[in-house]
């Protein structure tokens, strides 16, 4: 029998390489967007005409509940959130609105409407902040240093406590950050991808970045949807760390980027104290051990393959575009 995935955030990085996964395994798939008088559906541009596409908003109960009800999803991806760190300083109290209360709308949404779905809560690993350890584990305890992390972790023990309270199947994945060419502009890896490609292509000179020193776990977007879908096929819902197990710099990141396209980022990269943070998340790696273990999990992409990859995609379309 044809299965049914209810996505939100599906057009997004992750919501776009998750519908595709979902579409080779013969799911149907309704996508959740916001209206807007603008369509910003182009990560999935080539998927729209096979994916049903429906109309809620996190911060609407009513809307939630109606396309819960209205799909009967057998599974549930809640992707949708307020996902950059930076502009939860700025939009303290709408970050928290969608990113930590919007899960428990969902959960309510599926509580009512769906209760036999089996959820997954988008968990990140910005919930680590301040690392208490090292490297980051399931039983690591939180320490989040930006609103965003702060949403995060409610919406981690929200999903956590309709598991415990309800018997819901309710389970959540602590992802590292993980990157691909569709990565929004704003995050460091395709700003500096993107900045890469210019360059090179004598559009740009400098790229002005703020703290080089910070070091994350990076991986291929594409691999950590095929993560969350493992997820769900469990006998019981878990909550798992998604990573490498390694990390980078965002300095090594540049000379990488850089290096791909045959130039030095010390010529180009100007450190702004503009994109420094109020509280800075200084270290992130995993320990994927869990998901290697019970979801038969690794990654595919290592730290080099995704630069190349990404400097490639964005060099390719700079040079269709001219
Ligand atoms: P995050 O881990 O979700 O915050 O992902 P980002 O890609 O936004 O940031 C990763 C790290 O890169 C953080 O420690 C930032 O402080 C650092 N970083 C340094 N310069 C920049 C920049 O210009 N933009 C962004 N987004 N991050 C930067």
């Amino acid at each position: 029998m044809t299965k049914t995935a209810l996505v939100t955030g599906i057009t997004g990085q992750d919501g776009s390489y998750l519908a595709e996964l979902l579409l080779t395994k013969g799911y149907r798939v309704v996508g959740v967007v916001r209206r807007s008088s603008t369509t910003p559906y182009e990560r999935i541009a080539h998927l729209v005409d096979r994916v049903e596409l429906v109309s809620a908003d996190l911060l609407d109960q009513t809307s939630l509940t109606d396309v819960v009800q209205a799909a009967a999803p057998d599974e549930i991806y809640n992707l949708a959130a307020q996902s950059f760190v930076q502009t939860s300083w700025n939009q303290p109290v709408l970050t928290g609105e969608f990113t930590a209360l919007g899960v428990t709308r969902m959960l309510e949404a599926l509580r009512k409407a769906a209760p036999k779905a089996r959820f997954y809560q988008a968990s990140s690993s910005e919930q680590f902040g301040k690392v208490v350890e090292t490297p980051q584990r399931e039983s690591t305890p939180f320490y989040p240093r930006s609103p965003y992390g702060v949403a995060k972790v409610y919406g981690h023990w929200i999903t956590v406590n309709y598991r415990e309270s309800f018997g819901l199947y309710a389970a959540s994945g602590i992802l590292f950050n993980h990157e691909s060419p569709r990565r929004g502009l704003e995050f460091v890896t395709r700003k500096i991808s993107d900045a890469v490609a210019r360059i090179k292509l004598g559009l740009q000179h400098e790229l002005r970045l703020g703290n080089l020193d910070a070091r994350r776990d990076w991986g291929f977007a594409g691999d950590y949807v095929d993560a969350m879908w493992r997820m769900l096929q469990q006998d019981e819902p878990d909550d798992y760390v998604i990573g490498t197990g390694e990390t980078y710099s965002v300095r090594e990141f540049c000379e990488l980027a850089f290096g791909a396209v045959g130039l030095d980022y010390r010529n180009h990269v100007v450190q702004d104290e503009k994109f420094f943070r109020p509280a800075e998340v200084d270290l992130l790696v995993a320990d994927p051990s869990k998901a290697r273990e019970q979801l038969g999990w690794t990654p595919t992409v290592n730290f080099r393959q995704l630069v190349e990859m990404m400097v490639e995609a964005d060099l390719a379309r700079y040079r269709t575009a001219r």
